[in-house]
């Protein structure tokens, strides 16, 4: 299926303001998303992705200008080789509120990690019983980050137990009854006949979660939940080396326990900006330059973006247009290893627009005959596009 220009999928104009497209996005995810289209949900899927890969480049005005000048060419290297994935989606904060709930998003979590959906605990346990939440968090850093690492403190949603209720839930000094749904045991047997076999499944009580409570007068601190959320933070090390979309484990730094068990984990998911200049093909960088006309054929020292900083790059002379340079040792490092790969600049030559006489005259003599008869010093000078 060929790509879609990015204003029609959105059906706004091209001078649309930035609200126009938030607010044509979400009227289109509300309508489109997966868990309302039960028909087909695959093609609401895709629908959706293709909805919300408009949105990721359109609502940023950087990648949006991009998009505008050199169209799909001009946004790939914000996205992997195959194109846009849920990976690349930084707005899904955005529509929290519409759709952080339902269960699309919810498998979204937990299969793939998308950004902005993170921040929250995942699900009620981490399946281990006892055990605290898993969280996962994403983190937007620089790319130079890639090259020196990072360490950033990150926010990181979790829960305490309720100071007030003690966890119990109610408000206090009130009674709690046993959850008349499971008689207080927190479970409920399933049996169903297969044959001569039954088959007997064992479930977290839906009333009471498996508390095996039901709270007459909930605790007003925590809303009868026992635990109360907090945000703490978080010191993250990022090694040099590390890849756009990475994710760091760090164990027993998510949610506690409320019970005996140990913590969750926090996962961290790294996103590396964009920074337009510097494309990244593993380890090598690549960059690209303009030079004057006259340092091409006389030679000279010019100064190029690198990662970090930038660096001084030596035009020999008589250089070629598109001739490519390799700056040994000035591409991303390789993940727990001294070795760096190279920048790679490629050189475009500025020719002049037009030459005064004086110029065209002392080129005409320094290239000969041949060269002033076949492109006569008119308008655009030597440089002018013949035919
Ligand atoms: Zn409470
Ligand atoms: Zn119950």
């Amino acid at each position: 299926m060929p790509k879609r220009d990015y204003y029609d999928v959105l059906g706004i104009s091209k001078n649309a303001s930035t609200d126009e497209v938030k607010s044509a996005y979400r009227r289109l995810a509300r309508q489109y998303h997966p868990d309302v289209n039960t028909e087909n949900p695959k093609a609401a899927e895709e629908k959706f992705k293709e909805l919300s890969e408009a949105y990721e480049v359109l609502a940023d005005p950087e990648k949006r200008t991009r998009y505008d000048q050199l169209g799909f060419g001009g946004i790939q290297q914000d996205f992997g080789p195959g194109g846009f994935t849920w990976q690349n989606f930084s707005h899904a904060a955005d529509l929290e509120d519409l759709l952080g709930q339902t269960d699309f998003f919810q498998q979204l979590f937990r299969s793939g990690f998308s950004d902005g959906l993170f921040g929250r605990p995942v699900g009620r346990r981490s399946g281990i019983p006892g055990r605290g939440s898993d969280v996962e968090v994403s983190v937007r850093l620089p790319l130079a980050a890639a090259v020196t690492g990072a360490e950033p403190t990150l926010e990181v949603p979790s829960s305490q137990r309720c100071s007030e209720c003690r966890g119990t839930g109610a408000l206090h000094g009130t009674a709690v009854d046993k959850c008349p749904e499971c008689d207080g045991r927190g479970q409920i047997r399933r049996s169903q006949s297969r044959g001569f076999s039954q088959l007997i499944s064992i479930l977290e009580c839906p009333m009471c979660h498996g508390t095996g409570q039901r709270i007459r007068e909930p605790c007003p601190t925590c809303e009868g939940a026992g635990v109360v959320r907090r945000i703490k933070k978080v010191k993250v090390t990022v090694p040099p080396g590390i890849e756009n979309g990475a994710v760091l484990r760090l164990a027993h730094m998510g949610v506690p326990s409320d019970g005996n068990g140990a913590p969750g984990d926090l996962f961290v998911q790294v996103l590396l900006e964009t920074s337009g200049r510097i494309h990244r093909d593993g380890t090598d960088a690549f960059t690209e330059t303009r030079i004057p006309l006259a340092t091409a054929l006389f030679g000279g020292q010019i100064k190029v973006d690198t990662i970090t900083d930038r660096a001084l790059l030596t035009i020999p002379s008589g250089t070629q247009p598109e001739t490519r340079f390799r700056l040994r040792a000035e591409g991303f490092p390789r993940l727990r290893s001294p070795e760096r790969g190279d920048l790679i600049v490629t050189v475009h030559v500025d020719l002049p627009d037009a030459l005064s006489p004086r110029q065209s005259e002392l080129l005409h003599e320094a290239l000969g005959a041949s060269a002033a008869r076949d492109a006569p010093a008119k308008k655009g000078g030597l440089f002018s596009r013949r035919g």
